[in-house]
């Protein structure tokens, strides 16, 4: 009778214990370095853990605790009960002719993104996705189309770069976070991700070649020039004039360019570094003289450079590229007038690599 009622008691003991880590669990991928470090040194393991687990994730790509052969089996079964680990699976590659790879992935709970590897003779390039559709509705934009599904966590934005690096079998040597998503409406997460990709013992890519690109939300450009690392900036500025900014970007109608100046000449001044403009031409929409004269007298004074970038075109959309040689006017008027500038040559057309433009494919 006794026993019985310890093995019943035990039962409940073990049971709710179980209930309680279930509870409690917590994907792996949502802890950024010092996460790691916490639930590791909370574990009351040795602090060097943190960075064999961290090495085994992002380095190394594993995906499963099994495969952690330099951790004991009971510490793999505690991580794996109490911190969830799963890896993204690849629904859909296509690979351009000029060796552009772009990827759709999904994530155990069925989101999904896109990815793209821009292979080159001397560096490979990741276009990385902050979140699985984005709120932002830019009317020239696939992803916009998708609406925002959700925040990615900082783990399963690092893991499409381990993804490529294991796929493709090379080092990736830069980054920069222009997929799906809006980086700075998932702030945390992309700048622990960012850490995980500089950190010299995980990916080693060097700040300075990781680039985040934001529509222009500014309390993160406000953060982002407070950070130690000196990761890149870019900007989406598509229109130098309010009343075209606010049509193409509708979502940040109420945002005046003004201010968005304001706040990149501060993130010079406490930084010390220059930032880019992205603005991608589109035919009687923000192409007319009188958009580029707004253009060079918006620059004039900040530490920018602009990136003239030839629209992809969205199957059924009416916004259509401009052609070669408007761009080459723009890009001379704006060199003659002293601004920076660079027209981005476009890989992967054939393969629909533009933001969003493979997702919107695969829902429809
Ligand atoms: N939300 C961020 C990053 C993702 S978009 C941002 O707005 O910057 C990455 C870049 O691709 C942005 O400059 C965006 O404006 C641009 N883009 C989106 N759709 C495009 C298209 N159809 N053709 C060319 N560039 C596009």
């Amino acid at each position: 009778m006794l026993h019985q009622y310890i093995n019943s008691a035990m039962f409940h003991v073990k049971h709710r214990h179980a209930r309680i880590i279930r509870a409690m669990s917590k994907p792996i991928k949502s802890f950024n370095i010092e996460g790691v470090q916490d639930l590791v040194s909370e574990a009351g393991l040795p602090s060097f853990r943190a960075m064999q687990i961290l090495t085994w994730l992002y380095a190394k790509g594993a995906d499963s605790y099994s495969e952690m052969s330099n951790l004991p089996k009971a510490m793999r079964d505690q991580l794996e009960e109490a911190y969830p680990l799963s890896t993204p699976e690849i629904v859909m590659v296509n690979e351009s002719r000029d060796g552009t790879r772009k990827y759709l992935i999904k994530f155990d709970d069925g989101a999904t993104t896109e990815m793209v590897a821009l292979p080159s003779d001397d560096r490979l390039t990741v276009c990385a996705s902050s979140q699985s559709g984005c709120a932002m509705k830019c009317s020239f934009c696939a992803t916009g189309q998708l609406g925002l599904t959700r925040n990615l966590l900082p783990g399963e934005i690092v893991d499409q770069i381990s993804m490529i690096q294991k796929d493709l079998g090379r080092r990736v040597t830069n980054v920069v976070v222009m997929g799906q998503g809006e980086p700075f409406a998932n702030f945390e997460n992309v700048v622990a991700a960012l850490r995980i990709l500089n950190h010299p013992k995980l990916l080693n890519i060097g700040a300075r070649h990781i680039t985040v690109s934001t529509c222009g939300v500014i309390r993160g450009i406000e953060s982002f020039s407070k950070i130690d690392e000196q990761f890149t900036l870019a900007v989406s500025l598509h229109a130098a004039r309010q009343e075209v900014r606010d049509k193409l970007m509708p979502k940040l109608t109420g945002q005046r360019l003004d201010t968005l100046k304001h706040a990149l000449s501060k993130y010079s001044n406490l930084t010390g570094r220059r930032f880019s403009f992205e603005y991608s031409l589109m035919k009687g929409l923000n192409d007319s003289d009188e958009d580029l004269q707004a253009l060079i007298d918006y620059c004039a004074g900040l530490l920018c450079h602009v990136n003239l970038i030839p629209l992809n075109e969205i199957p059924g959309s009416r916004i259509s590229p401009v052609a070669p040689k408007v761009m080459n006017h723009w890009a001379e008027t704006l060199e003659r007038n002293h601004v920076a500038v660079s027209i981005r040559k476009s890989r992967g057309s054939d393969i629909a690599a533009a933001c969003g433009q493979l997702a919107l494919q695969q829902s429809k």
